[in-house]
């Protein structure tokens, strides 16, 4: 991916088959389907891939355990099924991982247990393991770092993992084999309306800090909590409310949570579900659910939020995480789809929702990762079948996903001990993955200011140095790439 050779492929006087607004699962998720299916496709992105909540889930591909217990077996069997399609189309990224959740009181423990084995059910022969229960020596076993007091046992089951960002990249680099042509830092600032139908959009690179138009028999608002600006620019009276509900993750050291399994609290003091996954070396723990006034690019995480999941995860770990052992913190934000504004935002719905304006705008909000392949594949049915485009099937249920970091080697030595980031992998993001900014490198194409912050402001001077000469960039870009960049990381100081 290049972005330069990218814009040059643009053709101004072209009506594109779809534009899609927004460069995160939903965005890249529709741009694939379409593009798989022969549609010629143009995604315009305000910031970098994944800018969004993309890149700030639990990394999970799951079914959703904890929408069981609410009935929501639909929502369920639709997101088992899509983690068996990723798990196959995406192999290199989307490993299975083992959740042990201790129990405390043997009555709970066949609760979890049967649960878990509706859990197995409805996934029927899918290819994940199935759950079970274990004594006391064998959770010790499976997490050894397991809080051992009264500790009864627990009940162990198996769901997906992967690197959020990296499956975007990767989709992105899939798409571009499909000829779509994708554009990060390209802000779409209004829509162009034609006898009332919506027939293009109106973009600003804020690289070269132009502003053009697209034009587009059908166009797509994937920009998730952000939905609402682009549908004010059509003028659309939502009946609904998009409410924006904030999830916050820690990262703390791998030592907290040794071996491969992961820790589900089944319940926390709020009634949720939180979880401690080891992680690329380290441990994530969350989530959380609060309801947040207004969308943020850069959400960051209330005192509270952090203390809540401390407390929560307590009394799981026999050497509990304090303040000062955060490493990092991650902050997503859910666009939850209300009938009414006084709904909480644990009880709000989950599912997608894809609404069709009177001129033309389809919007797709809210869902997951796991299940953004058969989101895609609904919005691009449903626009189809207002146009008069030829009807194609949707193939990406069979479409493997490219693996853009193949050819790179591991072993090379890299600029920090805590994660892995060689010179050659710096490089090969600029050149090959659209990677601008000393951001997109830290927080997406390499995951570093998520695992650790501090060892993070560390090395960036030695990465934008290495960046700077791949972009034939000088010192006063350097200088404010760095101050941008502790700005980020400032904000995020725990
Ligand atoms: C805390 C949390 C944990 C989660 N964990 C999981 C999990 O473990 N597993 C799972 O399957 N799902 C999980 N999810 C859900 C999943 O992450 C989201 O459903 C998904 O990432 C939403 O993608 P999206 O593309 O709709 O939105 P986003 O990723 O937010 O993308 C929207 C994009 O639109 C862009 N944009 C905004 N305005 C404009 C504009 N004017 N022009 C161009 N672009 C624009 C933004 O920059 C952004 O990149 C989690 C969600 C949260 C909040």
């Amino acid at each position: 991916m290049n972005r330069s050779s990218n814009i040059k492929l643009l053709n101004y006087n072209k009506k594109y088959d779809f534009i899609i607004i927004g460069g995160g699962a939903s965005g890249l998720g529709c741009a694939l389907d379409a593009s798989s299916r022969g549609y010629s496709v143009v995604l315009l992105e305000k910031f970098d891939f994944c800018k969004g909540t993309s890149s700030r889930s639990t990394k999970l591909i799951h079914g959703g355990v904890r929408y069981l217990e609410k009935g929501q077996i639909g929502l369920v069997y639709e997101a088992l099924k899509e983690r068996d399609i990723l798990k196959k189309n995406a192999s290199h990224l989307v490993k299975q991982i083992g959740f042990l959740i201790p129990v405390y009181n043997y009555f709970i423990k066949f609760y979890y247990y049967l649960g878990l084995k509706v859990y197995d059910f409805i996934s029927g022969n899918l290819s994940f393991k199935k759950s079970k229960i274990v004594n006391r020596n064998s959770a010790i076993e499976l997490v050894p770092n397991v809080a051992k007091e009264k500790l009864k046992g627990g009940v162990v089951y198996f769901d997906g993992q992967f690197d959020d960002s990296r499956l975007g990249i990767d989709i992105a680099l899939t798409c571009e084999s499909h000829n779509a042509i994708l554009l990060n830092y390209m802000s779409v600032e209004s829509l162009i309306k034609k006898n009332g139908k919506i027939k293009g959009v109106v973009a600003n690179d804020s690289v070269n800090n132009n502003t053009f138009s697209v034009l587009g028999e059908n166009v797509i608002n994937a920009t998730g909590v952000f939905s609402k600006s682009i549908m004010n620019m059509d003028s659309i009276k939502l009946e609904s409310v998009i409410r924006p509900s904030q999830g916050v993750h820690l990262v703390i050291d791998k030592s907290f949570l040794k071996g491969s399994f992961g820790i589900l609290v089944p319940k926390t003091s709020d009634g949720r579900v939180l979880f401690a996954i080891p992680w690329l070396d380290h441990v994530i723990i969350g989530t959380t659910d609060s309801i947040v006034d207004k969308p943020s690019f850069n959400p960051l995480a209330t005192q509270n939020e952090i203390n809540f999941i401390l407390e929560n995860i307590k009394n799981y770990l026999e050497v509990y995480p304090n303040k000062n052992d955060i490493k990092s913190v991650f902050v997503g934000l859910r666009p939850l789809v209300a009938s009414n504004s006084n709904s909480k935002s644990k009880d709000l719905s989950r599912k997608h929702k894809i609404l069709v304006s009177d001129s033309g705008l389809v919007s797709v909000i809210g869902g997951k990762w796991t299940t953004y392949r058969k989101m895609a594949e609904k919005v691009i049915d449903l626009t189809l079948k207002n146009t008069d485009l030829p009807f194609v099937k949707c193939n990406t249920s069979n479409l493997k996903i490219k693996n853009g970091l193949i050819n790179i080697d591991f072993s090379k030595e890299s600029l920090s001990d805590d994660f892995f980031l060689s010179k050659e992998l710096i490089i090969h993001y600029v050149e090959n993955e659209m990677a601008l900014n000393l951001d997109d490198i830290m927080s997406r194409r390499s995951r570093c200011l998520f695992l650790n912050i501090k060892e993070s402001i560390r090395i960036a001077p030695k990465v934008v140095q290495i960046m700077s000469k791949e972009l034939f960039k000088d010192e006063v870009w350097v200088k404010d790439q760095l101050q941008s960049f502790y700005n980020l990381t400032n904000i995020n100081k725990i």
